[in-house]
């Protein structure tokens, strides 16, 4: 893509300025450069999304430049990091300007929005594939890993309904519920739980973000951790739709195991229970790893 990618770059992916004073150089060079403070750790993540694997190729390309961001946010979010800076890495079939321009408009809102500056990447023709790559901070040591969880431990989640991202894809793929709205919004535009990381990070023994369905996901922090956990049905929260869902189907396991809802799953001490301080439901216990 070598003539117009310059123009393409400055164009669509350069900011008249960095906002993210940790942030030395942006877009232009051979590469940007960050400041760590003193005390602190950068936190890493990259995810890729692949045309016709991760989305579909008639999918709303502002949504999809808010979904590639969120979806990383999502893994700073369980680390308890700040976000700083983002690369990008773009495979493009062709020079498409109005898809180009909506994408670009969703990646630059979504960044605004977390105080964070993309500060480089790489562009190249090709099959559509969209590649992420998010950097965070946190003071030295304080990271939420998956490997904390304790026996006696209580299992929390945040936001309103596991699934509701899951029955946002079958809803698009024909299902019909009443009030479709807040599953589809799910689906397509996740808020990742930046400030609630930032907050349980102190008190949380260990933390992994939604992306495949609690039970997997919880999974690998039993596997980290090596305990056993126990999920109580009854309290996972569900949303109107996905219990209209459930009523429907019978097919009660969609919000375990659905992926893309980008809530946190953390665990917490039943003694620090006095700390809590963001909206989030208690879903089960962890115990001793089974024999
Ligand atoms: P190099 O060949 O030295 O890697 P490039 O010519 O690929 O540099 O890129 C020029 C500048 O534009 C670099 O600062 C790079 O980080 C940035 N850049 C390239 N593609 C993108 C993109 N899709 N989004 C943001 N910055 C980009
Ligand atoms: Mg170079």
């Amino acid at each position: 893509m070598a003539v117009s990618e310059f123009a393409l770059i400055q164009r669509f992916f350069t900011a008249p300025a960095l906002r993210n004073s940790l942030n030395q150089l942006g877009v232009g060079d051979d590469c940007a450069l960050i400041q760590l403070p003193a005390d602190s750790e950068m936190a890493v993540t990259v995810d890729t999304m692949v045309e016709g694997v991760h989305f579909f190729p008639q999918a709303d390309p502002e949504q999809l430049g808010q979904k590639l961001l969120a979806v990383n946010l999502s893994d700073l979010a369980a680390m308890g990091a700040t976000p700083v800076s983002a690369t990008l890495a773009l495979t493009l079939p062709e020079v498409n300007e109005s898809w180009l321009q909506a994408f670009a408009k969703g990646l630059h809102q979504m960044a605004e929005s977390y105080g964070l500056d993309l500060i480089g990447g790489d562009t190249t023709r090709g099959p559509l594939t969209l590649s992420l790559q998010l950097m965070g901070c946190l003071p030295k040591g304080q990271a939420m890993k998956r490997s904390g969880a304790q026996p006696g431990d209580l299992i929390f989640v945040t936001g309103t309904g596991l699934g509701d991202a899951g029955l946002g894809l079958k809803i698009e793929q024909g299902f019909s519920v009443a009030k479709p709205e807040q599953a589809l919004n799910k689906f397509h535009t996740p808020e990742p739980r930046i400030t609630e990381g930032l907050k349980i990070r102190s008190y949380a023994s260990s933390c992994i973000d939604l992306s495949d369905g609690i039970a997997s996901d919880l999974q690998h922090i039993l596997d980290k951790s090596q305990v056993g956990g126990l999920l109580d049905w009854d309290k996972i929260p569900l949303s109107p739709s996905l219990q209209d869902y459930i009523q429907q189907t019978g097919d009660w396991q969609l919000p375990l195991i659905a992926g893309e809802d980008y809530e946190l799953c953390f665990t917490i001490s039943p003694d620090r229970l006095g700390e809590l301080d963001i909206s989030c439901t208690q879903v089960g216990v962890i115990d001793h790893k089974p024999v």
